[in-house]
C-alpha cells in the first residue's frame, strides 16, 4: 500500500488514543492490516528483481507519495499545537505506521542485502493483497484516506 493511507490511519490512531503506549504499537500494527486491503502500488520489488533497481516512474510515484504522507502527517501535527504532547504523538504514530515499509527502502535503493532485510522484504511481500486494476487499487486507498480524515475531524 502507498504510504499516504498508512499515515492517515496513523494520525487518526494518535488523535483517538492519546496514550502513546497504546497509540504507537497500534499505529505500527495497523500497517499489516492495511496491507491486507486490496490495493495498488508501484512495483518496486519486481523492478528491482528485473533490473537491479526500481524504475524512474515508480521512484517518482514513491517520492510523490512520501512527500504527500509527510505533508499530511506534519499538517495534523502542526494543527495539534500548542498541545506538544499530541504533536509528538502524531509524528511518532505517522512514523510507526510506515516503519514496516521505510525499512525496505535501503533494499531497493542502496542494494543492502542483509539476511534479516531480505527476510523482511519477503515477509512484507507475502502479506500484500494487490489488485489487478490500478483504478480499484487506488480507490480503496482514497477511501481509507477519506475515512481516516473524517474520523480525525
Ligand atoms: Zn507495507
Amino acid at each position: 500500500m502507498l504510504e499516504t493511507p498508512h499515515v492517515a490511519v496513523g494520525v487518526a490512531i494518535a488523535t483517538k488514543f492519546p496514550n502513546p503506549w497504546i497509540a504507537i504499537p497500534l499505529a505500527f500494527a495497523s500497517h499489516f492490516v492495511l496491507d491486507k486491503v486490496p490495493h495498488w502500488n508501484p512495483h518496486l520489488y519486481t523492478e528491482t528483481q528485473k533490473t537491479g533497481h526500481p524504475s524512474k516512474n515508480s521512484t517518482i510515484m514513491a517520492v510523490v507519495d512520501i512527500a504527500t504522507a509527510l505533508i499530511l502527517g506534519s499538517t495534523f501535527a502542526f494543527k495539534a499545537l500548542p498541545n506538544v504532547q499530541m504533536t509528538v504523538l502524531i509524528l511518532a504514530c505517522s512514523l510507526a505506521s510506515v516503519a514496516s515499509d521505510v525499512i525496505k527502502y535501503p533494499y531497493y535503493y542502496f542494494h543492502l542485502r542483509q539476511k534479516w532485510l531480505v527476510k523482511w522484504v519477503n515477509f512484507e511481500r507475502s502479506i500484500q493483497v494487490d489488485t489487478k486494476s490500478i483504478i480499484w487499487g487506488l480507490v480503496t486507498q482514497v477511501l481509507i484516506i477519506s475515512a481516516s480524515i473524517w474520523w480525525i475531524l
